[in-house]
């Protein structure tokens, strides 16, 4: 298994064709400059190698299947859709590959505490779980809108051994959470790591999230080549920070046969104020210390976002998904709440699958997409994770 893909370097400021970089305070260069070259250091090294290979099978659970969903083809009546299983990783998401892959660089670090933001708290459980196993401390910022919404998250959270801070400024949301925990680490980064849970914020974490989860297409790749015996016409993932879609994208970015589509979420439809399509909507500019494609105000500030799914409700992308976006080697298309609901349901229904709502809006678009073409086409969908999560919310919708 490699872990640690060779394509799309970026510059030695961190920029990938001009998006990304480390736009952060003085103050936070030193502590990005010493997570560049640590990183540097081991991700070659054959010990750490080992390590990241043992935990991903003994604790995470990999390699995941790669699944074909053979009545949802039947049933769509087109291409044939194959679902990448990262659902079935521990804790219920793909989340937990970059987790691994931090904490223990984190260790080598010799640091001693770890920090985290999160969302809907499925990054924060990730984490939680990760310090649990290597008894390390764990504080997980979070907006307090969140923690309202998620408390179910929270409370695993505490189960885990985490300490939970409730965010009160700016809309109480992921974006806040990020800001406090940046300021967390200006304080305390001698001793502390912050763990950042997409392919996001500045230089080194857009490369090393991306590295930590390339394992999704690494072994989708050659799953798909043991099983049709040849690479698959589409790779479809769902984009909110952008890390699952870019472990599954590493796997084929350098076959030019592969086409790559990201799937963000539309809310209630492009045409409103309440979604978060980033690409489809945004421009660059610069949030969390990279310049990337944003959703801004005239002066730049991040605009409030909405989306079903916690997961994808991030006003900005991962710098390199900008930069596939530019050079046109990835497309990047939407799903509104409602398909993506609508697509849950269907896999629930003819699979036996309750996917992750986030999920759930890369399926709705892989459904539309395999009506289009001949039933000799091959799509993967990523199913980046399961959605007991989300059954609340679904319940709200959804009426039985
Ligand atoms: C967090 C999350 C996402 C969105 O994050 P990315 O970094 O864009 O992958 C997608 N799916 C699930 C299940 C998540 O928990």
């Amino acid at each position: 298994m490699t872990y640690i893909s060779k394509y799309s370097t970026p510059d030695a400021q961190g920029y990938f064709n001009g998006f990304g970089g480390q736009i952060v305070p003085d103050l936070l260069k030193p502590v990005m400059e010493e997570i560049a070259e640590a990183y540097e250091k081991i991700k070659t090294d054959p010990e750490f190698i080992r390590e990241m290979k043992y935990y991903a099978e003994k604790f995470i659970g990999r390699e995941t299947p790669l699944y074909f969903a053979e009545r949802l083809t039947k049933e769509t009546g087109g291409a044939k859709i194959y679902l990448k299983r990262e659902d079935l990783c521990h804790t219920g998401a793909h989340k937990i590959n970059n987790v691994m892959g931090q904490i223990l660089l984190a260790r080598k670090m010799g640091k001693k505490r770890i920090i985290a933001e999160t969302g809907a708290g499925q990054h924060g459980v990730a984490t939680a779980t990760g310090c649990a196993l290597f008894g390390l401390p764990c504080t997980v910022y979070m907006g307090a809108e969140d923690v309202k919404r998620q408390s179910l998250n929270v409370f695993r959270m505490k189960m885990l051994g985490a300490e939970v801070i409730a965010v009160e400024r700016g809309q109480k949301t992921l974006s806040d959470a990020v800001d406090e925990a940046l300021e967390d680490l200006v304080k305390n980064y001698r001793d502390t790591f912050y763990l950042i849970g997409s392919a996001v914020g500045p230089h080194p974490y857009p490369m090393m999230v991306r590295d930590f989860q390339s394992v999704i297409g690494t072994e989708a790749r050659r799953q798909i080549l043991e099983a049709e015996g040849r690479l698959p016409d589409y790779a479809v993932a769902c984009v909110g920070g952008g890390s699952n879609a870019i472990g599954l994208f590493s796997g084929f970015v350098n076959d030019s046969s592969v086409r790559l589509v990201g799937v963000e979420a539309a809310g209630k439809g492009l045409d409103t104020n309440e979604h978060c399509a980033t690409m489809a909507k945004g421009a660059p500019g610069v949030l969390h210390g990279a310049y990337t494609y944003l959703l801004q105000d005239e002066n730049g500030r991040p605009l409030p976002t909405h989306s079903i799914s916690a997961g994808l409700d991030y006003p900005a992308v991962g710098a390199e998904h900008s930069m596939l976006k530019e050079t046109g080697r990835a497309v990047y298309e939407s799903a509104t709440d409602k398909e993506a609901v609508d697509a849950c349901m269907k896999l629930c229904r003819i699979e036996g699958i309750i996917p992750a709502l986030e999920s759930s809006h890369a399926l709705a678009y892989a459904i539309k997409l395999a009506k289009t073409l001949d039933k000799d086409r091959l799509i993967i969908v990523n199913l980046s994770g399961r959605g007991d999560k989300d059954v609340d919310i679904i319940r709200e919708y959804v009426r039985l």
